[in-house]
C-alpha cells in the first residue's frame, strides 16, 4: 500500500551500531531532511517542509538503501503569518555546513539535503554551503528542494496550494484538514500561494507526484555514489554554485525575478543538473547569468 512503511530500519536515532556500520558499508548515503516551522494555511500542519521532506527521504532510503537523519526544522525566511519562526542566514549557514561536515566525519560518502522549505534565501544558503563544503571535502552533497526532480510534472513549488496539500495529504493524511479550507471559493485563502487546494487538491495527485519524486532521488543517488568522477564531481559543484548566483540574482530583482524562475531555461537547467548532464547545465545556466545580468 502507499504511504506505508515497510519497517527496513533507516532512521539515523534508532539504529544500533552494527545496524549503521553495515548499512554504511553497503551504501554510504546519508538523506538530509530540511524544513521549517511555518503557517501552510488553516488546512496544513506548521511542520509540513520538514515532514515532507523527511517522509519522502524514508521511502528513498527503504527503496535504494541508505540512512535518514532527523530533519532540520530550523531555517531561513518564510510567510509573514503567525507561527512561522525564522533565523538568521549566517546561523543556517553555518549549521547546514557543520551537519555536511559531520556526516562526513561519521563516514557517509553521499548526502541528499532535500529541503522541503524552499523560499530563495533557504535554498541559496542550502546550495552555497554544499559548494563551500565540496570543494574541501570528499563527500558529495546533493542539495535540493523535492520539485526541482519533478518539474516536467507540473511542479515547480507552491505554498500550501495544489501540490503541497496533495503531498501531505497522500504522506500524512491526519496532519490535513481540509474543511478548513470551506466551500466558498470566492474566499481567499490566507497564506496559500499557487493553485487553489479546494479545486485541485488530492490524494492522488500526492501519490503520484510522491512516487515520481522517489523514484527519482533514487537514481539521482545511484549516480552519485557511483557514477561520479573527481571531474564530473568539479563540474557539479560548478553547476550548483551557478544556479546559487542565479539565486542570489533573482532575489536581487525582487518580483520580476521570480518569472525566470518559473521559466522554461531555469528548467532545463535543473533538469540537465539532477540528470548528471552539467556540461549542459554549466551552459544553460551561463545564459541564465547573463539574462539576468541584461537590463531589459
Ligand atoms: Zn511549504
Amino acid at each position: 500500500m502507499f504511504g506505508e512503511i515497510l519497517g527496513k530500519k533507516v532512521r539515523y536515532e534508532e539504529l544500533f551500531p552494527h545496524e549503521i556500520e553495515e548499512i554504511i558499508r553497503d551504501k554510504p548515503v546519508i538523506y538530509l531532511p530540511f524544513g521549517t516551522l511555518e503557517w501552510h494555511g488553516l488546512h496544513l500542519a506548521l511542520g509540513n517542509d520538514a515532514i515532507k521532506a523527511y517522509e519522502i527521504c524514508l521511502r528513498v532510503a527503504e527503496k535504494s538503501g541508505g540512512v535518514v537523519a532527523p530533519a532540520t526544522y530550523w531555517a531561513i525566511g518564510g510567510m509573514p503569518h503567525p507561527w512561522t519562526t525564522r533565523f538568521d542566514e549566517v546561523l543556517i549557514s553555518d549549521l547546514f555546513f557543520a551537519i555536511f561536515e559531520q556526516m562526513e566525519h561519521v563516514g557517509f560518502k553521499v548526502a541528499i539535503a532535500l529541503t522541503g522549505h524552499y523560499g530563495l534565501e533557504q535554498m541559496y544558503a542550502l546550495k552555497r554551503s554544499a559548494c563551500d563544503f565540496m570543494y574541501r571535502s570528499s563527500m558529495l552533497v546533493a542539495p535540493l528542494p523535492e520539485y526541482e526532480v519533478a518539474c516536467e510534472k507540473g511542479y515547480r513549488g507552491d505554498h500550501a496550494a495544489k501540490w503541497e496539500t496533495s503531498i501531505l495529504w497522500s504522506l500524512r493524511p491526519e496532519l490535513v484538514d481540509v474543511s478548513k479550507l470551506g466551500v466558498n471559493l470566492e474566499e481567499p485563502l490566507e497564506g496559500v500561494m499557487g493553485e487553489d487546494p479546494r479545486v485541485y487538491a488530492s490524494v492522488e495527485i500526492g501519490r503520484d507526484i510522491v512516487n515520481h519524486i522517489v523514484d527519482r532521488l533514487s537514481e539521482l543517488t545511484h549516480r552519485m555514489l557511483n557514477k561520479t568522477s573527481p571531474l564530473d564531481k568539479l563540474k557539479f559543484i560548478r553547476a550548483l554554485n551557478i544556479q546559487a548566483d542565479v539565486l542570489a540574482g533573482i532575489m536581487n530583482m525582487g518580483s520580476e525575478g521570480y518569472a525566470i524562475l518559473g521559466g522554461r531555461e531555469y528548467e532545463t537547467f535543473i533538469q540537465h543538473l539532477w540528470m548528471g548532464r552539467y556540461d549542459e547545465a554549466i551552459k544553460e545556466g551561463e545564459g541564465l547569468i547573463l539574462k539576468l545580468k541584461t537590463p531589459k
